[in-house]
């Protein structure tokens, strides 16, 4: 089975290498900051086609990765989707103070993970996530 995903960072390099390591195993959509993962979070809901984990920086401009993940809490709230049927998150990102990992975790993620990425600790969370298998 194709999975979806969507990776949200700001730079470039840190999109491509997510590509790489998560092409094998379905579609990966892209969002440059937090504005573009809320809409495409929407557009997957109205298409139904929802995604199966979504990579989510902390530092990005316009929105950031705290602020996005709070407004796709609400979305849900709002549409009476219920905490067992959110969206999957996982926090990729350089900052690893307790503050923001305890303040996502408040908000539902599934992994807080720090910077540099790698493809173990990635593909490890697929496994534990059992989006893919052993
Ligand atoms: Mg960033």
């Amino acid at each position: 089975m194709q999975l979806q995903f969507l990776v949200a960072d700001d730079m470039e390099i840190n999109r491509t290498l997510m590509w790489k390591i998560l092409k094998p195993f379905g579609k990966v959509d892209f969002a440059h900051d937090g504005a573009q993962v809320v809409e495409a979070w929407q557009t997957s809901q109205q298409k139904k086609q929802p995604y199966d984990l979504i990579f989510l920086d902390l530092m990005m401009p316009v929105m950031d990765g705290q602020a996005a993940l709070k407004k796709i809490r609400d979305l849900e709230q709002e549409a009476d989707i219920d905490t067992g049927h959110q969206v999957k998150v996982a926090i990729v990102t350089s900052l690893g103070d307790w503050d923001n990992a305890l303040e996502s975790f408040k908000k539902g993620i599934e992994e807080y993970i720090t910077k540099p990425l790698d493809r173990e600790k990635i593909t490890q969370l697929l496994r534990d996530l059992n989006l893919i298998e052993n």
